[in-house]
């Protein structure tokens, strides 16, 4: 078994004791192997072993191993920041764009998902930790958002996304058993907006954790993970 292979049955395994000890069925969790800085080989080893999609930082990266074969059919995620000039790139290309963090971004995936005739999955970002370094709509802007999202006919928009701050740069004392508040709070607001049940949206997704922490996000409720490092190894390259 390749360590790849053998390193996502041990996520999924850390994934399922996490989804059991919150009363949840390990299979409703989503796996996504976010893959940046990976290349087309490593990317097909994680489709092999199971993952249930990848997620890609860099729209130029995504349609690179695509080109290359890499997802193997797998869905394509959106994860990074996305610049206004590449949404006509990654419009109809990515199967979910999870990282949408403006209204004028919104705007403009709209208008390039209207022109395909498509319509486009998304999810919003929203910036839980009120990060300047990080992108997201703030907390409190999440559910005009979503209001926004519903009335774009050409997006449907399918849940949150969340990068809350390392533990390290939190402020907050290392939580023992508790939960970690960040991802409480993303629960909260994406159970207000779910409830809403707005037209032309099909919310079902709260995508948070990453290596270090998709344990604790499951507990708090997240049904989707990005999982980089513990499937891949530690990334060598410059990007983040
Ligand atoms: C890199 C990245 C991840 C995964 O990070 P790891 O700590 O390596 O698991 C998840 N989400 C996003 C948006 C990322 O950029």
């Amino acid at each position: 078994m390749s360590s790849i292979a053998e390193n996502v049955r041990r996520v999924r395994e850390e994934i399922a004791e996490a989804a059991l000890r919150a009363g949840r069925k390990p299979e409703d969790i989503f796996l996504v192997a976010a893959s940046k800085t990976k290349d087309a080989e490593a990317v097909r080893q994680a489709v092999a072993a199971g993952v249930d999609a990848c997620g890609e930082n860099r729209v130029n990266e995504l349609l690179e191993k695509d080109a290359q074969g890499a997802y193997d059919g797998a869905p394509k995620h959106f994860i990074g920041r996305l610049q206004h000039n590449k949404v006509k790139l990654v419009t109809g290309r990515a199967d979910l764009i999870q990282s949408v963090d403006s209204t004028e971004l919104l705007e403009l995936l709209e208008k390039r998902a209207g022109m395909l005739d498509i319509v486009q999955p998304i999810l919003l970002q929203v910036n839980i930790g009120r990060e300047e370094t990080k992108g997201g709509f703030l907390p409190e802007a999440a559910d005009e958002a979503a209001a926004m999202a519903a009335s774009l006919p050409h997006l449907r928009l399918e849940g949150l996304m969340a990068i809350p701050p390392a533990w390290e740069n939190s402020g907050l004392p290392w939580p023992g058993a508790k939960n970690y508040p960040y991802f409480d709070e993303m629960y909260q607001l994406y159970i207000d907006i779910r409830e809403k049940k707005y037209d032309n949206t099909h919310i079902w997704c709260l995508s948070m954790g990453m290596s270090g922490d998709f344990a604790q996000a499951i507990v708090s409720g997240a049904n989707m993970v990005r999982v980089g490092s513990a499937i891949f190894g530690a990334r060598t390259a410059s990007q983040p």
